[in-house]
């Protein structure tokens, strides 16, 4: 059980100081479910600035969730690329059309409608029924759990459940009834504001004297997590093949990984080492008419993903031509690829 701090009006000090330094973001100048929906998909995981150009582009190209819907699958990909765990995106068009299913077009605004949605955990639901419908559901996301866990010293891992719904509790019986949206929301920025992972501002904390981990001078020891798990070194070889007439040999990715229905280029099997020009020959000369023998390292680069880190080298073949899985330059625009292979891209083009 966590130990609460009885005595302290965290709702009160939280309004007041959210009165003063709540920032001014698109999202919130509307309390659409649909606009703060696609803010808080696109905030998974994505810092603050990356997300306002996203979230203005996205709402630009799917000003509702009728058009979302009716989009295709490939467009959305394109309108997400860069932006990592596209099935955040491919989760929003099954919602979307869900809504159009369920719901007559209308975007729930209430808690259970809401966590029904593909892609819509209880954090999501919390912050739009909140914000728009005003139903006291305290929002757990990495920032109040760090806040909550220093104000309250709490000895448990913040990566357990049980930790979690104990937190939610917390904030949950601690918030206004009169503006639960606004309280989240100011929860949300204090602790990526103020209470922030390593330089906490406890000198000019609202908080400071009822804080339990400053008072006692441990908030560097919290929040508590479990230990990490490694993070796994991983290497991929991808053969960019072009042909004289502006083409380029592209696959679409169908397995289950987090890059699933993005396109890559031509991937060599390697078991996570680097690759001999030898083997990439063996591995083209099979499908394509090459024009040389000239196999290019054009670039290598990392890409870190939560638990693996990629190293990704790219070659350079030029090709006669070949019959299918060749697109135009000129058609790349239209196609969603994962972010490295879009830089690379970028760089050559
Ligand atoms: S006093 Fe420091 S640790 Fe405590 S809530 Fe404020 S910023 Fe966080």
């Amino acid at each position: 059980m966590i130990q609460t701090l009885s005595d302290i009006d965290l709702s009160k000090k939280l309004i007041k100081w959210y009165s003063t330094n709540k920032r001014d973001l698109p999202w919130r100048k509307t309390k659409d479910p649909y606009f703060v929906w696609v803010s808080e998909i696109i905030l998974q995981q994505t810092r603050i600035e990356t997300g306002i150009k996203y979230y203005l582009n996205f709402i630009k190209k799917y000003p509702n969730v009728k058009l979302l819907a009716r989009s295709s699958k490939q467009q959305l990909l394109k309108t997400w690329e860069g932006l990592g765990y596209y099935s955040r995106a491919l989760n929003m068009h099954k919602a979307a059309n869900q809504v159009l299913s369920v719901h007559e077009g209308v975007f729930p605004k209430d808690y259970f409608s809401l966590i029904d949605l593909p892609g819509v955990g209880d954090y999501t639901a919390s912050a739009i029924s909140s914000i728009c419908n005003n139903e006291k559901q305290g929002v757990v996301d990495g920032n109040v759990l760090r806040f909550v866990s220093r104000l309250l010293k709490i000895e448990d891992s913040i990566d357990s459940l049980n930790t979690k719904k104990q937190i939610k509790k917390y904030i949950t019986e601690k918030m206004s009834s009169s503006n639960p949206g606004d309280f989240n929301e100011a929860l949300m920025d204090f602790g990526s504001t103020v209470c922030k992972p390593k330089k906490f501002l406890c000198n000019s904390c609202v908080f400071s004297l009822e804080c339990k981990a400053n008072l006692s001078n441990t908030v560097k020891n919290y929040p508590v997590k479990s230990k990490k798990n490694k993070v796994v070194k991983k290497e991929m070889n991808y053969v960019i093949i072009m042909s004289h007439n502006e083409k380029i040999f592209l696959n679409k990715r169908s397995d289950k990984g987090i890059w699933k229905n993005l396109f890559e280029f031509f991937l060599i099997k390697s078991n996570n080492k680097t690759v001999t020009n030898e083997l990439i020959l063996k591995n083209l000369s099979k499908k394509f008419t090459l024009k040389s023998n000239k196999i290019k390292l054009i670039k290598s680069l990392q890409h870190k993903l939560s638990h693996v880190e990629l190293k990704i080298n790219f070659y350079l073949v030029k090709i006669k031509d070949h019959k299918s899985k060749m697109y135009h330059f000129s058609s790349l625009e239209k196609i969603p690829f994962p972010r490295p292979l879009k830089v690379v891209l970028d760089d050559i083009l």
